[in-house]
């Protein structure tokens, strides 16, 4: 059955994969790419990171990691003048939140959905994953949202961001850009198998019903950044719904029918998108046990 362990131990290993301290910070170069015309997206190391051009100021979307700001700077000075007056966070991550507090000190203002600030404010003991200890006061949102907020970049252009149902965690949200016809939607869609963060409220239901709700939103012109991987559009959405779609199914069905989760994963049950999509962060065994565990 779930045992406590076979849920935190497969886990435990990937955190540690993503650990910091074992990058060579001096290698990591950030690469930025034209979207439309005022959005970019920025490469480097962690997630990716959206950089808006409004009327006054400049804004963006996650920021990778500390050790990263200096050269992110540097890469948004090359593309515009314009101060970085608001970052909001896609979710809690590490990767993703890494420069909060060098941009605040550079006066950006914090904006998130309320359960990254309460994740990042609180001490979690996380099992055999340790415990994630409150992050600074200067990293944590300074506005945070529960459904929904619009920032308005010009006297035509906003922003919305979407509060959606836990899914890699329990405050995700999408960054939409209506007149950019952009959007771009942190961990939720990633070149990849995605993580499901479980011990963050993680829920692949609420992840396929947020690629579901996506899909009413975009159209095949849209622009859509994944939190990690190549900017991609609505086909490769539609792929990435089909296939968690299939894997939940089997996963769920073979659960059902009373298999242990060794026997699950042991099935094959996601062959046919091993090569392409398992090789990552997040392999094969991974993708079938965050179903296992979650799936109604
Ligand atoms: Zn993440």
């Amino acid at each position: 059955m779930r045992t406590l362990k076979t849920l935190l131990l497969p886990v435990a290993l990937l955190i540690v994969q993503l650990l910091p301290a074992q990058r060579d910070w001096d290698q990591v170069q950030i690469t930025p790419e034209k979207v439309t015309d005022n959005l970019y997206v920025l490469f480097g190391a962690g997630g990716n990171i959206g950089l808006a051009l409004g009327e006054e100021y400049a804004y963006v979307i996650d920021d990778q990691f500390a050790q990263l700001t200096d050269k992110i700077l540097a890469a948004i000075r090359g593309i515009t003048d314009k101060p970085v007056r608001f970052v909001v966070n896609t979710h809690w991550h590490g990767d993703h939140v890494g420069g909060n507090e060098n941009l605040a000190a550079q006066g950006a203002i914090l904006v998130a959905h309320e359960n990254v600030r309460k994740r990042m404010n609180s001490r979690t003991d996380r099992g055999d994953r340790g415990v994630s200890e409150p992050a600074p006061y200067g990293a944590l949102s300074k506005i945070t949202f529960s459904e929904e907020m619009t920032i308005h970049l010009g006297p035509d252009r906003s922003l919305h961001l979407m509060y959606v149902d836990p899914a890699h965690t329990d405050g995700d949200s999408y960054s939409y850009f209506p007149q950019e016809n952009a959007i771009h939607m942190g961990d939720n869609f990633v070149d990849g198998y995605p993580f499901i963060d479980i011990s963050s409220g993680g829920d692949i239901d609420g992840l396929i019903r947020n690629l579901n709700m996506a899909l009413f939103i975009v159209d095949d012109q849209t622009k859509i950044i994944p939190g990690h991987g190549p900017v991609m559009g609505r086909t490769d959405l539609i792929a990435f719904r089909d296939m968690l779609s299939a894997i939940r199914t089997r996963v769920k069905q073979a659960r059902d029918s009373g298999k242990s989760l060794e026997e699950v994963q042991a099935m094959g049950l996601t062959k046919e998108w091993d090569a392409a999509k398992g090789q990552g962060f997040i392999g094969p065994a991974q993708i079938v046990q965050f179903a296992f565990e979650t799936a109604d």
